[in-house]
């Protein structure tokens, strides 16, 4: 199974509860345009470097297109087919008044200069200007991008557009970003853990966690959950694991991350791999590195009693049915990792209206949104005794079926 065949699966089980009708279904899942660029550069080595950008925009029917742009050798069409739907519905499910978008070029940039990955971004805004746009879509960092990568399309946009901040999020605080955005996403899944263990009467102080992904999401997720007492066994990133059954000082570990770029090799932990993380007894254990990382072997595996879903696409259907059969609560990407998309929905608003909010001010609101996002689907899995992954998809999908149908064909 692919990543864009997983995500339709998990929509069809929504789509069933709905009582969608085909062409409906079919309205829905099709991306509404696809975009496949060449993006050829000069190296620094002088050769031609090739490579192929994509920008897949799925549905725009509650508003723009909206979601990250990924640089990652193994990003293709259906992978940005996959997240793009993700997008749409995660947007939905959160209530932003955006659509569904994503892209990606299939580069390595840690095999990259700083100036061949400038070339390289500013070469795919010249290829795809025209099909982007504060109104139109809206890129944002993902993985193997960042607040620079950000920054130049802005900039590049610029020549082409005029001055529209609001073209691209998640740009550095001091070139037109938001306060909150570079941890928005693990700020958001920190409260959105809490809310899921109030639900079985616990608390983040003394529960543990493993941590597989230490970039932004994961890194800030570790952060935050460190602020709040818990207690973080296991991390990793693409070198491999460190664990430590007294809980990794979080902080230490950030100033050794800031220096190595990569978590081993710390000595506040033992050495240990990815799949052991991923099969470690903890409380919560949080995926937030790449897509399809939990297959139906891996769940049966797992002995953390919740799952929450940091990255995008961690868990193909067949895992997803063990954990359900094993009464794993997993709460989905779309809802768990949606801070950060709820913050770029605030810096483009700040953008638009050439105004700043303060730290404070972006938190409260983060919080707010994914409290009563997380309460909706919650009451509504419990009610219908369904999974809270179909249950956002359900809540999802309702509110770009309405917009559909109330905007006309
Ligand atoms: P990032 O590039 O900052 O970090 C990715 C991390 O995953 C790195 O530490 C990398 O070393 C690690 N990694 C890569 N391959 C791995 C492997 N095989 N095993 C273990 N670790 C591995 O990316 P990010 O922005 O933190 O994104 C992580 C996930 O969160 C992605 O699935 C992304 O789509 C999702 N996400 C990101 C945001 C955001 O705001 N950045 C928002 C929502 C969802």
């Amino acid at each position: 199974m692919q990543a864009f065949e997983a995500t339709n699966f998990y929509f069809d089980q929504a789509a069933k509860q709905l009582d969608l009708t085909d062409n409906m279904r079919t309205l829905m899942i099709t991306a509404d345009r696809e975009l496949r660029v060449e993006v050829a550069i000069e190296l620094d080595s002088g050769q031609i470097g090739n490579f192929i950008g994509y920008r897949i925009q799925h549905d725009n029917a509650r508003g723009p297109f909206k979601g990250g742009l990924r640089y990652h050798p193994h990003v293709d069409s259906d992978e940005a087919r996959s997240l793009a739907s993700l997008m749409t519905w995660k947007t939905a499910v959160v209530d932003l008044p955006f659509g569904g978008g994503k892209g990606g070029m299939n580069c390595d940039p840690n095999k990259l200069s700083r100036g061949e990955l400038e070339r390289l971004t500013r070469k795919f805004v010249q290829q795809i200007h025209d099909f982007i746009g504060p109104d139109k879509d809206i890129p944002a960092p993902d993985v193997g991008t960042d607040g620079q990568v950000m920054a130049w399309i802005m900039n590049e946009y610029t020549k082409y557009h005029g001055f529209h901040p609001a073209c691209v999020t998640g740009k550095p605080v001091d070139f037109h970003g938001s306060a909150g955005r570079e941890a928005a996403t693990g700020y958001g899944i920190a409260i959105v853990t809490r809310e899921m263990l109030a639900r079985q009467q616990k608390v983040i102080r003394g529960t543990t966690f493993a941590i597989q992904g230490y970039g932004n999401v994961g890194s800030n997720t570790a952060r935050f959950l460190h602020q709040q007492g818990g207690k973080i066994l296991a991390v990793s990133d693409a070198y491999g694991a460190i664990t430590n059954p007294e809980g990794i000082d979080i902080p230490a570990l950030d100033k050794h991350v800031a220096v190595n770029r990569k978590v081993v090799g710390f000595n506040g932990g033992d050495a240990s791999t990815n799949e052991q993380l991923l099969t470690m007894p903890v409380d919560v254990l949080i995926p937030a590195a790449l897509g399809g990382v939990f297959d139906a072997a891996m769940a049966k595996a797992v002995q953390a009693k919740l799952v929450i879903e940091g990255a995008n696409g961690p868990t193909w259907p067949d895992a997803d049915a063990v954990f359900n059969a094993r009464e794993i609560p997993v709460v989905p990407d779309i809802l768990a990792n949606a801070g950060g998309v709820i913050v770029s929905y605030f810096e483009w608003v700040q953008n638009l209206q050439h105004f700043r909010w303060t730290l404070e001010q972006v938190q409260r609101e983060e919080e707010t949104k994914l409290v009563q996002s997380f309460d909706k689907m919650y009451e509504l899995a419990q009610r219908k005794g369904i999974s809270m992954r179909t249950a956002a998809f359900m809540i999802g999908i309702s509110r770009v079926g309405r917009a559909r149908v109330l905007g006309g064909m």
